[in-house]
């Protein structure tokens, strides 16, 4: 049976199983990639390449409900949130077609060696390891920069969602792209350490599990490639006692609940002041439990179920343990009966650092909730993480927000938002939340040869 099976996590239906690639097929697609990069497509100029990004970000456009319904039925996510993510994709790769040529102009350096510049090269053929969770956005943000620079890259997506890699490859390749550019691979995790290893690989950039994480940039090292990680979080939502309560219960629900929780950047600890605790936690609670399961296509549901089994298991398990070591479950703490992968909106108090819940990402619609005295104290307990990828923080004092959000150890903060993602707008961590940063212009560097050329 193949690992590489499209299950519908509202019923746990098989929809379609696909072929995994063997060796054979890996090593020709890494063949083809690499005499693409020896091209000129990868090497001339960059107008061709951009042309692609465009037609792509029609294509998608044009596609978007077809898109949006194989995500929600291939891993759950509501109809209405997968077609926000169809859009920013097109949008990532529009962004990218009318930016990269100034991104990629050469810099000037002002030095008394001589006249300097730094130019911007592609490196060579990128492994891009990627997750679930948001199955279209997490490979755009890989492919529009690298196809922009001229990187060709070889993809493995996450097992449960070969559906949306199949449509995504073909969709490359409508917009014209040469073979090679973007190769989806049905491979195993050997298969990935083997295409690492190949000296014709330059880097790697994974999003997913620290676990994956971790093995990936190991055998980068080990190899001596470049790798940019984006791993898990537990960002914090702070609510400060001058916030505006309910556009932050609103949002606050919202960043929870959406994708079922199952978001890097979602508010997982939530730390209230104690000014505003029990009224924030009144209306929190009663956001959260108004939510309506149901299938993730239909408008009205509000609740889709997680990924899949493993993930609705993994979650039942991980509450389980918070409870057993120490914590309250205020509300919600178990799976929802019947057929499909869902699980109740959750409140978890009463968790202190020596229960490993208190350090450990729940995700799925599971919220930390604690109450604090202070600003110094929500620092201090939102900085008492592994993690470090974005947060949130609400107040009406703007002051106070600025002042609290450099002080926050993440790579990204929101003041009276939700974390939220955009084309033009740096996206990575700190931590054990991983290195590196995509989109914007910091994106299309990571994986750019960016080179000093002196005339003294
Ligand atoms: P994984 O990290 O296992 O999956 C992400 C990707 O990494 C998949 O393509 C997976 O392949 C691949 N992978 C896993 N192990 C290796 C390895 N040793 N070498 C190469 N590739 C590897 O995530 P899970 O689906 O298991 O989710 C587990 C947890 O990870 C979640 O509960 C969450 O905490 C976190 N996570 C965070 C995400 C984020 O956005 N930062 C996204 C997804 C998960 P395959 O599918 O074939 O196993």
């Amino acid at each position: 049976m193949s690992a590489y099976q499209s299950i519908n996590p509202a019923n746990n239906q098989l929809l379609k199983a696909w072929n995994e690639h063997d060796d054979a097929y890996a090593q020709q697609a890494l063949e083809t990639a690499d005499a693409l990069y020896h091209s000129a497509w990868s090497k001339g100029d960059i107008q061709p390449r951009l042309q692609v990004l465009h037609r792509l970000a029609d294509l998608i456009d044009q596609r978007a409900e077809e898109l949006a319904t194989i995500a929600s039925k291939e891993m759950g996510k509501l109809i209405g949130q997968s077609r926000g993510e169809v859009k920013i994709c097109s949008q990532i790769a529009r962004y990218y077609a009318e930016h990269a040529a100034t991104f990629l102009q050469p810099q000037p350096y002002a030095s008394d060696v001589g006249d300097a510049w730094l130019e911007y090269h592609p490196i060579g053929v990128i492994v891009a390891v990627e997750p679930w969770n948001f199955p279209y956005y997490q490979l755009m943000r890989v492919l529009a920069p690298n196809l922009a620079l001229g990187n060709p890259v070889l993809a493995k997506h996450a097992n449960i969602v070969p559906h949306c890699a199949d449509v995504f490859e073909k969709l490359v390749e409508e917009a014209g792209a040469p073979k090679g550019a973007w190769t989806n691979l049905f491979i195993s995790t050997d298969q990935v350490a083997d295409l690492i290893a190949d000296p014709r690989v330059q880097g790697v950039a994974l999003t997913g599990s620290e676990r994956a994480g971790s093995a990936v940039a190991e055998q980068a090292g080990k190899h001596l490639k470049k790798s940019t990680l984006e791993l898990g979080g537990n960002d914090v939502f702070v609510v400060l006692d001058d916030a505006d309560i309910d556009e932050a219960v609103r949002q606050g629900a919202q960043a929870r609940l959406s994708n079922c929780g199952q978001v890097c950047t979602a508010a997982k600890r939530f730390i209230l002041h104690e000014k505003i605790a029990d009224t924030f936690m009144a209306k929190f609670s009663a956001a959260l439990q108004s939510a309506t399961p149901g299938d993730p296509l239909d408008e009205k549901t509000t609740l889709g179920p997680l990924s899949s089994k493993d993930a609705r298991d993994r979650l039942v398990k991980q509450v389980e343990e918070a409870v057993q070591n120490g914590a309250r479950v205020e509300f919600g703490g178990r799976a929802i009966d019947g057929v499909g992968c869902y699980y109740q909106p959750t409140v978890l108090t009463g968790l202190t650092p020596d229960n490993p819940a208190y350090y450990q990402e729940f995700f799925g619609p599971v919220a930390q909730v604690y109450v604090v005295a202070d600003d110094r104290a929500a620092v201090a307990l939102a900085n008492d993480s592994n993690y470090g990828l974005g947060g949130s923080v609400w107040t009406k004092d703007i002051a106070r927000g600025r002042k609290m959000a450099s002080q926050i150890e993440t790579g990204m903060v929101f003041i009276n938002s939700q974390s939220d993602t955009s084309a033009e707008l740096p996206f990575g961590g700190v931590k054990r939340s991983g290195y590196g940063r995509e989109l914007s212009d910091l994106g299309i560097k990571e994986f750019a040869n960016q080179k000093l050329v002196v005339v003294a």
